[in-house]
């Protein structure tokens, strides 16, 4: 949901339905693919960090990923997007050793935590009794903040674009 606010709030929304659902379903991807290290069993490191928005950015514009109107837009909105997912999980709360996310990787390999809790834990545990009750208040608190955010910047972006006449990626 951070991704698709920053995304959309960088880049604008397009003027058709398509290319709308194709921008919306390639942010959303880019949130969620920093997670993608629990198969590796590289958990919130590098791919959790500026430099791997970078990477995945610059690789996004040089391919022009469907998601703004110029390659620097493009680049824009995907690296703030990527970055959106470890900003929030520093924001959350971490209880799985090390704490936190490698943010300023390859410059620095130390974890950052905010210890802010702004977010609840999601929890892997899944043949604990706990499980579901944690998460599912963890999904809540996430809804709540995140989603009056995600309408907003929905909002302001369909009111600039109808103001705007549209524009096409
Ligand atoms: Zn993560």
């Amino acid at each position: 949901m951070a991704a698709l606010a920053v995304g959309w709030g960088v880049s604008g929304l397009p003027a058709d339905r398509r290319p709308l659902l194709r921008q919306t379903a390639i942010l959303v991807a880019i949130g969620i693919a920093p997670d993608l290290d629990l198969l590796i069993g590289r958990h919130s490191m590098e791919t959790h960090s500026i430099g791997a928005a970078v990477i995945v950015a610059t690789v996004a514009a040089w391919q022009r990923w469907p998601v703004a109107s110029s390659r620097l837009m493009i680049w824009l909105a995907v690296a703030l997007a990527w970055m959106s997912h470890p900003l929030l999980d520093a924001l959350g709360s971490d209880t799985s050793v090390p704490i936190g996310v490698m943010a300023f990787w390859p410059l620095s390999d130390a974890h950052m935590q905010t210890g802010w809790e702004v977010f609840g834990p999601i929890s892997r545990r899944y043949w604990r009794d706990d499980f579901l009750a944690i998460n599912l208040s963890s999904v809540a608190r996430e809804l709540l903040v995140l989603g009056p955010v995600l309408l907003v910047a929905f909002w302001i972006t369909n009111r600039r674009r109808n103001r705007a006449g549209g524009h096409r990626v």
